[in-house]
């Protein structure tokens, strides 16, 4: 199998350079080597290439940015994935791309325990929810065998993400304030790259009868949280642990998402109901926490915090 791996140094981009090496020969490629600003050439890549599966972990991910950079957020995040995706087409390959819990924006989902699925209303509720959404519809119309992997809250140990964040946080204040109202599922770069990878595998030894896997699923680690006590689990954890730090789990403070302020809004409850994911590929979820606690256990043996 030929991969092509856009984004290789991003959080999942970096895992998926891991992950997917197994499966055959992997071409991965970051912003110098193929820049989705130049659309031309970013075809033409593709189609010189040849590959059997297009990995799409390039993206722009600066949410609150892109509510004021929304013609650059396009290009990368819709535009870029289309002519992926026809290119795709044009070579008989499988596309895989991911996306976000931002393209929904209502409470609650008609799923388990109130998650989104697949089918349910989107109603992005910024430009980079709109664009995410604009990419997967591209995709979707471009006709190319594909999975979007919609996921939720990702980090990893390779980029910033919210537990970096909060462990450094923890190390400078006495106090903090932790957005309170808005649920999802922190899920990690690493069980992301390695569910892809297990999927592309599946689809390989399913040979010609891998076509109905083709669609959009929902890729997160099992259950949920808030941000606040998500935060509170990551200092808890670390203090368990031995991790020096100013900050106490009790002097983080639940804020409301409206007293935080942010540019972009984020959807209240980006909870995502896994089973056709699950179902469809024979895979289980672990729990949000097992990742996060590798996580935070590698930074505070290494000396971080
Ligand atoms: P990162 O921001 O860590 O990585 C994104 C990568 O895209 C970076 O390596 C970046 O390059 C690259 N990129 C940005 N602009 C361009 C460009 N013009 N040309 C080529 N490459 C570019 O993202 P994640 O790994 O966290 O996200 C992976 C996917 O998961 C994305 O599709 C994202 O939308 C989705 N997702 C992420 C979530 C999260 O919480 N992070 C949540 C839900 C979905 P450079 O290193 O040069 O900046």
């Amino acid at each position: 199998m030929k991969i092509l791996l856009f984004g290789k140094d991003g959080q999942v981009g970096w895992e998926l350079q891991r992950a997917l090496a197994p499966l055959g020969e992997l071409h991965a490629l970051g912003r110098s080597e193929a820049d989705f600003a130049d659309l031309d050439a970013l075809r033409c890549r593709v189609l010189d290439e040849r590959p059997d599966v297009i990995v799409n972990a390039a993206a722009y991910t600066a949410v609150d940015r892109a509510e004021t950079d929304e013609a650059v957020a396009h290009r990368i995040n819709a535009l870029a994935p289309g002519v992926l995706a026809q290119a795709a087409g044009a070579c008989s390959a499988w596309i895989v791309h991911y996306s976000t819990d931002f393209v929904f924006g209502s409470r609650g989902g008609s799923g388990v325990g109130g998650a989104h699925v697949e089918t349910d209303t989107v109603a992005p509720l910024s430009v980079y929810g709109r664009t995410k959404l604009d990419g997967e519809e591209r995709i979707r119309a471009s006709g190319a065998r594909h999975l979007v992997l919609r996921t939720s809250w990702v980090y990893g140990r390779h980029g910033a993400n919210f537990p970096k964040t909060i462990l450094r946080l923890a190390k400078e204040r006495r106090q903090i304030e932790v957005v309170a109202d808005q649920v999802g599922t922190p899920t990690s770069a690493w069980l992301l790259a390695d569910l892809t990878a297990l999927a592309l595998y599946r689809i390989a030894m399913e040979r010609g009868g891998a076509e109905t896997l083709s669609g959009t699923y929902h890729v997160t680690a099992s259950g949920g949280t808030s941000w606040h006590t998500y935060a509170r689990h990551v200092v808890e954890l670390a203090l368990a642990q031995g991790a020096r730090l100013t900050l106490s789990p009790e002097r983080i403070k639940p804020v409301s998402a409206a007293e935080w302020g942010a540019a972009a809004a984020r959807p209240p409850d980006s909870l995502l109901d896994t089973g056709k994911f699950r179902a469809g590929f024979g895979l289980a979820l672990p729990a949000w926490r097992d990742d996060v606690n590798r996580l935070v256990t590698e930074l505070v043996a290494g000396g971080n915090p």
